[in-house]
């Protein structure tokens, strides 16, 4: 096995034993990225230069016979939406093509703390606006399984890196699925923490009230470990919550006796792929002969969430969005005055899904149409919230599929807005309602695509998630392993 192939924690013991050097660990995953990164597409910078420099160091470290952090030394790539100081941070958009940030957003330097090595920035759609990583403005990438389909999105990127053995692990961001669909359509792992877990600072805003930056792993352990290093209050994010942090990896234990888990009936009907479907009832039957207690729950304003969200985030967006306006940041194309300066800036340079957008999201908030679609949706979020608070009165976690569907063909989709927003039909709910939502890798379709299940838990639950997933993966082959 190849030293790609492997976990971070996994790894960990092999640097700290002086079994591997950090830089043999560097260049083997350099290596891997000059065979699959022409296939793959993962990545918009790679950052070779500074990561060898960096693993010498922690080599050095070693050397010296003092203890390195768990992941010290572990390689690791980073969506493009999240700033990294003197390291160029586009959001896969050409409004932000030569956008060098001058900070880092705090989980980079969290991050920091624990010295991974950083290889790179890695694809997304643009300003993360779609589930198929389609919407870069620089590249389509490919999902590891299948080249003719796409990665899922909007941290396609991070998702593909990381199944491909491109990188160890990847930081996403979910506003509305982007972490746990990508992971699930790759065969990896990815959480969304609840809102307000990790510190939204340096991460460009999409819709603030919904994103979160998490973890993409390749197994729940380093998906733990991951979300240890960059979970925790941050004054510069106002949202964050000061809730203490436990220490995630002590939830990795295999036990879910008598654990309460609830199957949405909501989330198992008409369009639901059947393998899919019949891949989370699997791993419903597996639970229960480990101990837990399955029970069928319902979460009655599921059928709302889409238009929800899509009225809810577009707003957001619209707002955030205002920002790009050829004065301050990032791109600037020439007009005769200032109005037609900003209008040519962006005309020219946000793509087709951006500007449905923030079409969509300013006139949600317009005068005339702000009762009847912005402030409906929040009276609508607050129901879809309640769904959840009710449900959690009986149940532990709940357990859903992550996207109705395996990955689908590059192009299937991207010309029909509304089938493509209908994939996030599993995964908004907890956008809307904060919770956190962890896909793990539960199977194959025929035509051997990956397939995920989605356990939903409390707010500030994580750890009975984690609990949940890492059992049901230590009594499977699944997780760990990289695309061929
Ligand atoms: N697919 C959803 C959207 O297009 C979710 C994106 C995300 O979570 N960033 O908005």
């Amino acid at each position: 096995m190849s030293l790609y192939e492997k976990t971070a924690h996994e790894l960990h013991e092999l640097l700290q034993s002086k079994k591997i050097s950090a830089v043999e660990l560097t260049e083997n995953v350099f290596d891997r990225i000059d065979e699959k990164e022409n296939l793959i597409g993962a990545f918009l910078e790679i950052t070779k230069k500074q990561a060898l420099e960096s693993a010498k160091k922690v080599d050095e470290k070693i050397s010296r016979g003092e203890k390195i952090s768990a992941l010290e030394g572990i390689p690791c790539a980073i969506k493009d939406n999240i700033c990294t100081k003197g390291i160029k941070t586009t959001c896969a958009s050409k409004i932000l093509e030569n956008f060098v940030p001058p900070y880092d957003a705090t989980v980079i330097t969290k991050l920091k703390k624990e010295n991974p090595i950083f290889i790179g920035k890695v694809n997304l759609d643009e300003f993360a606006m779609g589930g198929s990583t389609e919407n870069s403005a620089y590249k389509i990438t490919k999902n590891p399984y299948d080249v003719e389909r796409v990665p899922g999105g909007s941290s396609g990127g991070s998702a593909a890196a990381v199944a491909s053995g491109e990188s160890i692990f990847a930081l996403g961001s979910d506003t509305g699925g982007s972490i746990r669909q990508p992971a699930s359509f790759c065969g990896v792992v990815g959480l969304k923490p609840t809102y307000g877990r990790v510190s939204r600072y340096g991460l460009v805003a999409y819709a603030s009230s919904l994103d979160q930056i998490g973890p993409v792993t390749r197994d729940v352990t380093d998906c733990a470990t991951v979300l240890n290093a960059i979970a925790g209050h941050d004054e510069m994010d106002s949202t964050s919550t000061n809730a203490t942090v436990p220490d995630f990896t002590k939830s990795l234990i295999a036990d879910v006796k008598n654990l309460k888990i609830g199957l949405p009936k909501e989330y198992f009907v008409k369009g639901i792929d059947a393998e899919v479907e019949k891949s989370v009832k699997d791993a419903a039957k597996v639970f229960e002969s480990l101990g837990a207690e399955i029970s069928e729950i319902s979460l009655p304003h599921t059928e709302f969430a889409i238009s929800t969200y899509y009225l809810i985030a577009p707003a957001e967006a619209a707002t955030n969005l205002e920002r790009y306006d050829g004065v301050s940041y990032g791109a600037r194309v020439d007009g005769a005055d200032v109005v037609e300066m900003m209008t040519n800036t962006r005309t020219e340079k946000f793509g087709e899904e951006v500007k449905r957008r923030i079409i969509i999201g300013n006139y949600a908030l317009s005068a005339g149409y702000y009762d009847a679609y912005y402030l409906k949706a929040l009276k609508v979020r607050t129901l879809i919230q309640k769904d959840f608070t009710d449900a959690f009165k009986n149940v532990d976690v709940i357990l859903a599929p992550t996207a109705p569907t395996a990955a689908f063909k590059i192009g299937e989709m991207i010309s029909d807005p509304l089938k493509m927003y209908l994939q996030d039909v599993c995964t908004v709910p907890l956008n809307l309602a904060g919770l956190p939502g962890i896909s793990v890798p539960c199977g194959f379709t025929k035509n051997n695509l990956p397939i995920g299940f989605q356990l939903i838990g409390k707010a500030l639950d994580e750890e009975t998630i984690l609990k949940a997933a890492f059992t049901y993966e230590q009594s499977q082959n699944f997780g760990g392993q990289v695309a061929k």
